[in-house]
């Protein structure tokens, strides 16, 4: 079948399975009068930017860059006062004084832009950014927390973001857990104090993120909090340990 366009052609759509059923659908429920279900509104590339959307700034400050990096992402509500309601990221900018990579930072924030309004699960790229490697070495952020890149810090920022509009939901550590994390501090310290009386010069302060001097990076939470517990690699953070 040809047919012929008359028309400026301004954007074109492919026809899905779902939208040829949809007007043979929908025609005899028009005839009936029936009040129909409003429409679920799900993301996808041609939902509208609308007028105003909310966000949030984020400021990461790395030692790998002279000026602070403004990281704005702004939300659209979807089904707003349904009980369908959903706040997705729809746009990213990042702003900074430092010119320097430019160029980089614009066509990262384009396309994290595009994966936004693309719909479907977009809480993956969290994963990716964070797995970036800088190959001049990374930094530790207050707390303990090991930034391998100015590209992961990005990706923790989305993922924070993320966190607060609750499209990522933080694994509950459950009480037992809390418990024994607890237990094992206190019976580091414990133990460290006995160590401490001897030494009476030593420092007794502890790393920036508040977990004892000398403890090592925890390869499973990226935290500096992993210390030696009877002959045992402990992590005071997240609980992991090497002996199970
Ligand atoms: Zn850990």
């Amino acid at each position: 079948m040809t047919i012929k366009i008359e028309k400026k052609i301004k954007g074109y759509q492919v026809v899905k399975p779902e939208d040829k059923a949809a007007p043979a659908a929908a025609a005899p429920e028009k005839k009936a009068a029936e009040p129909r279900q409003a429409e679920i509104i799900q993301m996808h590339e041609s939902v509208e930017r609308p007028e105003s959307l909310v966000g949030s700034t984020f400021k990461i400050k790395s030692p790998l860059f002279e000026h602070a990096l403004y990281v704005t992402i702004n939300d659209i509500v979807l089904n707003a006062g349904t009980p369908h309601e959903q706040r997705r990221p729809f746009e990213i900018f990042i702003n900074s004084k430092n010119m320097d990579h430019f160029q980089w930072i614009v066509a990262l924030t384009r396309i994290l832009s595009a994966v936004f309004r693309k719909g479907g699960d977009v809480t993956f790229i969290v994963e990716e950014l964070k797995a970036v490697f800088d190959p001049r070495g990374g930094y530790f952020k207050a707390g303990g927390v090991y930034m391998p890149s100015i590209v992961a810090e990005i990706g923790a920022v989305i993922e924070q973001h993320m966190k607060n509009i609750g499209l990522i939901h933080d694994p509950e550590m459950d009480e037992t857990q809390k418990k024994l994390i607890a237990e094992k501090r206190a019976a580091y310290e414990a133990a460290s104090a006995g160590k401490k009386a001897a030494e009476v010069a030593s420092s007794s302060e502890s790393n920036a993120s508040g977990f004892p001097p000398g403890a090592t990076l925890c390869a499973k939470c990226n935290t500096q909090a992993l210390v030696l517990m009877d002959g045992c690699q402990t992590c005071l953070n997240c609980g992991y340990s090497k002996c199970g």
